[in-house]
């Protein structure tokens, strides 16, 4: 497959960034995969037409309703924190524009999304239907709950920032997988936890890197839909 000059960029620029920071994830490189499914889904797709032109930058973008698709690097970070298999059913937290979930749909069986602003869960189902992405389910809701029908999960992503790992979430989590999320201050400080649940179904927490995200929200039952 071959690649525009501003995807290649993007995908040196990850590159790079996963270089410069692998004294604190442990991690230098883009597993081979991961960088496939960089390459596949054309990021293009999830902006809006206003944001076309620096849609390959290295850095998050506005996506509407006061919302930002993640910086490439962060959705490649996380991506390869889960240590996806091809049979793994994924809970993803927070659909926004849906590029972390088309990444995630090209390396497991399916992925299940809620978001909590139904026009960006529409927008993005719309883009998946577009692209014949057709592993994907979305649904608008408080990711605090988790989506429970579908559980239990082989990895959990959150791509918003908690105040606390939920709960619900960590029960939702199979024994020996792994939930990937952002904890922290809304607009301050805020941390990427690695908590892997083992076989005993304890949990264990890793920070992996200092994040900026913007806040997973806990809407009261009566605004969910
Ligand atoms: N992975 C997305 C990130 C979007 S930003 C992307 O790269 O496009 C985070 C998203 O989380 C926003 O769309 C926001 O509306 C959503 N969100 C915030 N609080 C939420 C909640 N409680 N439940 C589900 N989604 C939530």
């Amino acid at each position: 497959m071959s690649l525009s000059k501003d995807q290649q960029r993007m995908i040196d620029d990850i590159e790079r960034e996963f270089e410069f920071t692998q004294r604190m994830t442990g991690r230098g490189h883009l597993d081979p995969k991961v960088m496939k499914a960089m390459t596949e889904v054309p990021r293009d797709a999830f902006v809006p037409e206003s944001m076309k032109h620096a849609a390959f930058n290295n850095g998050p973008l506005p996506i509407g309703h006061g919302q930002t698709i993640s910086q490439p690097y962060i959705v490649a970070l996380m991506t390869e924190l889960l240590q996806l298999q091809p049979e793994d059913t994924i809970l993803e937290i927070g659909t926004g524009s849906g590029y972390q979930t088309a990444i995630l749909s090209r390396l497991c069986r399916r992925v299940y999304s809620v978001e909590v602003v139904p026009e960006l869960s529409e927008t993005a189902r719309r883009a998946f239907d577009e692209l014949g992405y057709d592993n994907i389910e979305v649904r608008v809701g408080n990711g605090y709950e988790g989506w429970p029908e579908h559980a239990p999960y082989d990895g959990i992503i959150v791509t918003a920032a908690a105040t606390h790992v939920p709960s619900a979430l960590i029960e939702q989590l199979k024994p020996g997988r792994r939930l990937v999320i952002p904890v922290g201050e809304p607009y301050s400080y805020q941390q990427l936890y690695l908590v892997e649940k083992d076989s005993q179904g304890e949990v264990h927490t890793t920070d992996v890197l200092g994040v900026a995200f913007v806040p997973l929200v806990n809407p009261p039952p009566s605004a969910e839909q």
